[in-house]
């Protein structure tokens, strides 16, 4: 019997004593001290895979047998040597490791039970003009976006998010949706008002991501515009901001913003926290916050979600249908759904570049939200002008290309599947009503009040 098994191992951030294993689609965390050596993480992987130290045949997909061994031994003696992680979070590194019961050579067996196999292409550059900083920087900030998605992916912070969420009740609610869906016959109008989208109504994924937009921004998170004054609870308006505390960079705070009582005259701190497990705790904040922390729910309860990053200063999650194979669009702060126009006709944006990033990969998803004509995405793409067009497709593609080359062939599937669709469809119109999340004025001032 040949058994394909892989392992996904790397040193967690926050807890520094532990690594990942991944196995199929499972996580473990698990504790190193610091006289481990490779052996006593080879039993503790046979401990949650019941293969056996010298049945483990750990290698890397696509590369040579030498490099892994170098990359083993790196392996333990970064996880041991806290200081050198540093603030970063290490890149996950795919394990494949195969079992021989009859002493076959171990390469006949691979893939035999993993469904078909995948080619991954090296994609061929189609830009060949010079490098510029403004390339740097927009490659540094996707970089910057797919580091915080590993966070999501981690099993314990996942059951932090679950913990907190009323699940019966969203399995109860979708259901409930999917049965006036059913029940209701094409040509009479499904119960609808502003908020309401048909799709919750058609498919399993949206009835859940709707349950979960309504709890998140009914229950559990709020917007902030100004914190409460910490000493006497009175209003306080920003003043500035700071440099981050040790114990507020631990999760993430690149600044601090400085809010002054109006009573009092008390100055809070208001961290701008980038660690979703922190923001379960804080449960406030801005568009940030919240998609970020949405996001993470959405994953904790087995949707398929990615944060969609808009360059002109706003952010949302977008989901995936397994029913309708697509992804659908959840903007968390206005308990909106598959409303992927909202921004361009209803708060009249001028959208740019929408990048979407996920566990799966990273799209240029801009064209879905920039308008419903041609004429909108043309003007979009006039306003593209930091980085050349045919640039930014191959900095997406390499990026796959070196995120897929490193995935569990399962999720591989999954992956080029849904990277497949990030070219369709200018959604359908309707009407679209301005932003409701953050004071009129704020919102006047970002010209997304929908009068301008
Ligand atoms: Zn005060």
């Amino acid at each position: 019997i040949w058994t394909k098994l892989l392992v996904l191992v790397y040193p967690v951030f926050i807890v520094m004593d532990m690594i990942r294993v991944v196995y199929q689609d499972c996580g473990y965390l698990v504790d190193l001290d610091d006289d481990d050596t490779i052996s006593d993480l080879q039993i503790r992987i046979f401990s949650l895979t019941e293969l056996a130290p010298e049945e483990q045949k750990w290698s890397c997909l696509g590369t040579e047998q030498d490099e892994v061994e170098k990359w083993r031994s790196m392996l333990v003696r970064t996880v041991l040597e806290r200081d050198s992680i540093g603030g970063g979070v290490g890149r996950p590194v795919v394990l494949e490791v195969t079992r021989n019961d009859d002493n076959r050579d171990t390469k006949e067996g691979l893939g035999t039970e993993l469904g078909p196999e995948i080619e991954l292409q090296k994609p061929v550059k189609i830009y060949n003009g010079p490098e510029t900083a403004a390339m740097t920087d927009f490659a540094r900030r996707i970089r910057s976006y797919m580091d915080q998605i590993e966070e999501y992916e981690d099993p314990l912070v996942q059951d932090k998010a679950r913990a907190l969420m009323p699940l019966e009740k969203f399995q109860s609610m979708a259901a409930e949706s999917l049965d006036v869906g059913r029940s209701t016959p094409e040509d009479v109008s499904r119960p609808t008002d502003s908020r309401h989208s048909d799709l919750r109504y058609l498919c399993q994924d949206a009835a859940l991501a709707w349950e979960l937009l309504v709890w998140f921004r009914g229950e559990f998170f709020s917007w902030v515009n100004s914190p409460k004054c910490w000493s006497c609870d009175g209003e306080s308006k920003i003043a500035g901001g700071a440099p981050p505390l040790n114990s507020e960079i631990k999760w993430g705070a690149g600044m601090v913003e400085i809010h002054i009582c109006t009573a009092c005259g008390a100055t809070t701190r208001f961290p701008r926290y980038n660690k979703a497990e922190k923001l379960l705790d804080t449960r406030r904040g801005r568009c940030g916050e919240w998609t970020q922390a949405f996001t993470l729910c959405a994953r904790a309860v087995g949707l398929e979600a990615r944060m969609a990053h808009d360059w002109t200063d706003h952010c949302w999650t977008e989901i995936w249908s397994r029913k309708e194979k697509r992804w659908f669009h959840a903007d968390p702060c206005e308990t909106n759904l598959d409303k992927p126009l909202m921004y361009a006709l209803g708060w009249k944006k001028k959208l740019t570049y929408v990048i979407s990033v996920g566990r799966l990969g990273v799209a240029d998803v801009s064209q879905r939200y920039a308008g419903d004509s041609p004429a909108m995405w043309e003007a979009c793409l006039a306003r593209r002008t930091l980085v050349p067009e045919d640039w930014l497709v191959d900095e997406i593609s390499a990026l796959n290309f070196r995120l897929h080359k490193s995935m569990h062939s399962n999720t591989l599937i999954l992956a080029v599947q849904t990277l497949d669709q990030v070219s369709e469809s200018l959604g359908s119109a309707g009407s679209y009503a301005g932003r409701e999340s953050g004071a009129a004025l704020w919102k006047r001032s970002r010209g997304e009040d929908g009068q301008s």
